[in-house]
C-alpha cells in the first residue's frame, strides 16, 4: 500500500525559558507498508522525537500524522492507548525490560489489556530464546535482553516496529543478528520497520533513508536495490 504513513508539516516545539526549540520542523515524508526505513542524523537532530510522535508517545505542536488514512495526531488519550497497544511495537537502546519480571512475564505483560492473548513461549521461540523463559533480565546477556524486548514488541503482531538505536548497546556480532531478525520480520510479515541508528551498515540494507538535521529533513533517499543483509559488513 502506498503512503501507509504520512507526515504533513509535522512540527514539535519545546519551550525552554523564553526560547522555543523546534525538535521537529515541518517534517514531510511518506513510508509504505512493509518498508525498512533508517533514520540517520547527529545527536539532537530530532530522531527520537520523530519516533515518539509517530508512536503516539508525544503530541505534535502542529501538522498531521496519518497512519493507514487515520489522523493519529488528532487522537484522544483513549484512542492513543489503543493505537499504541495494537499497532506499535517499540524497541529501545537499553531494552526497557521490567527487572522484576522474567523474560516470559515481560512478554506476556500486555495480556492484561489486550483481547487476543499472547503465548510467550511461542514468541520466545521466534527469537531463539525458548530456553530462557524463566530468567530475569539481569541473568541474560545484552543481546538476549534485546531479543526479549523484540519478542515483546512483535508478540502483538504490530503493523509497525519503531526501533530507537536498537543495537546501540550491543557488540557488532550481536547487532548483526538483531538486524537480520528485524529485516526478516519486515520481509516475511510485511511489518513496517523504522530504525534510528548511527550505523552506516544498517543504512545499506534500507529501502529508504531519512536524513535529519536540526529537526529538519535534509534528504529522503529511496534505495532501489538495497544490499542483502547477508552481505552486510561490520
Ligand atoms: P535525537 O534523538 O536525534 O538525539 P531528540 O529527538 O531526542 O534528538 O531531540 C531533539 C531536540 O529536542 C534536542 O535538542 C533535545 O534537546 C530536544 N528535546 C527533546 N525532548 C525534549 C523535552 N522533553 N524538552 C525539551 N527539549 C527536548
Ligand atoms: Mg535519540
Amino acid at each position: 500500500m502506498q503512503n501507509y504513513i504520512e507526515f504533513k508539516n509535522v512540527t514539535k516545539e519545546y519551550k525552554i525559558g523564553k526560547n522555543t526549540l523546534k525538535a521537529a520542523d515541518k517534517l514531510n515524508f511518506t513510508i509504505n507498508k512493509g518498508e525498512f526505513v533508517v533514520i540517520l542524523g547527529p545527536s539532537g537532530s530530532g530522531k527520537s522525537t520523530l519516533l515518539n510522535l509517530l508512536g503516539g508517545l508525544d503530541k505534535v505542536t502542529s501538522g498531521s500524522i496519518l497512519v493507514d488514512n487515520n489522523e493519529v495526531s488528532n487522537y484522544n488519550e483513549k484512542q492513543l492507548t489503543k493505537y499504541r497497544a495494537y499497532n506499535i511495537g517499540f524497541i529501545f537502546q537499553f531494552y526497557n525490560l521490567l527487572p522484576n519480571l522474567t523474560a516470559i512475564e515481560n512478554i506476556e505483560l500486555l495480556n492484561d489489556i489486550i483481547d487476543k492473548k499472547i503465548d510467550g513461549n511461542e514468541v520466545l521461540k521466534q527469537v531463539n530464546l525458548e530456553h530462557h523463559a524463566t530468567q530475569f533480565p539481569s541473568e541474560l546477556s545484552g543481546g538476549e535482553q534485546q531479543r526479549v524486548s523484540i519478542a515483546r514488541a512483535i508478540a502483538k503482531n504490530p503493523s509497525m516496529l519503531l526501533c530507537d538505536e536498537p543495537t546501540g548497546a550491543l557488540d557488532s556480532k550481536t547487532s548483526y543478528k538483531i538486524i537480520k531478525l528485524l529485516h526478516d520480520l519486515c520481509k516475511k510479515e510485511n511489518t513496517t520497520i523504522i530504525i534510528v541508528t548511527h550505523n552506516a551498515s544498517i543504512a545499506e540494507i534500507a529501502d529508504k533513508i531519512i536524513h535529519l538535521k536540526n529537526g529538519q529533513i535534509e534528504e529522503v533517499e529511496i534505495i532501489d536495490n538495497p544490499k542483502n543483509p547477508d552481505k552486510m559488513e561490520w
